[in-house]
């Protein structure tokens, strides 16, 4: 499977770099997160800044095992400046409530900080502009496991564009650290095709059991 450098390299695009946070002496990472949200509040580095009404930074516990990745933020989400809010949004809660836990105990975020006009798919450059800052986020919360919401958000993740069907229903990994990573159905999608839900329930069972063999 391509890295997701190779696939930015394929496609001729530059991977953003994030000035330089790591050398921050704070040991909590509290002042890190500071930063990198001043950095998304202010950032003009690809064109979505100049539609948007509120950065959707993401929220959530912090040092969470989980972490919910969707692909960007829409008209909602935008207004409020949180991720996933409105009806999918409350799917995800349910979604992440049938696992035991609420929602204060994962964290959520987007590929995109900025929604994209008219909802449409984030481009290469703009995913490349903006990655860097959830790649900030997921060394800062370390979790055990990730979770991409939709194929879009998969195919930034993992570097791919396999369809669904081959994306969910097994353990991907991210990153150096190879963080388990499971693809499940987007909940706006589950809002069309309810009879999908058990799928998204017996893909989180594949990740309960790494979680439960961990501790
Ligand atoms: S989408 Fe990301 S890279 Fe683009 S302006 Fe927003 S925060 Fe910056």
């Amino acid at each position: 499977m391509p890295s997701r450098l190779k696939l930015l390299k394929s496609l001729e695009i530059d991977a953003y770099q994030l000035r330089n946070i790591s050398e921050n002496p704070d040991p909590n990472g509290q002042t890190d997160w500071s930063i990198i949200e001043s950095q998304v509040s202010t950032c003009k580095a690809c064109q979505l800044h100049k539609g948007r009404n509120n950065p959707v930074f993401g929220d959530g516990d912090m040092s969470s095992d989980w972490f919910f990745i969707g692909e960007a933020p829409g008209k909602d989400e935008d207004l409020q400046g949180k991720p996933f809010v409105g009806r999918a949004g409350r799917l995800l809660t349910e979604v992440i409530f049938s696992m035991g836990l609420s929602r204060e105990e994962v964290f959520i975020a987007n590929i995109l900080k900025c929604r994209p006009p008219d909802n449409r798919d984030p481009k290469p450059g703009e995913v490349a502009k903006c990655f860097p800052y959830l790649e900030k986020q997921i060394e800062l919360v370390k979790p055990k496991v990730i979770v991409a919401v939709g194929r879009i958000a998969a195919h930034s993740l993992l570097g791919t564009d396999l369809p669904m069907g081959q994306l969910r229903g097994k353990i991907h990994d991210f990153g150096n650290n190879n963080i388990p990573t499971l693809v499940i159905y987007h909940p706006a999608y589950l809002l069309r095709s309810p009879s999908k839900k058990r799928k998204v329930w017996e893909d989180l069972q594949l990740v309960e059991n790494i979680l439960d063999n961990d501790s």
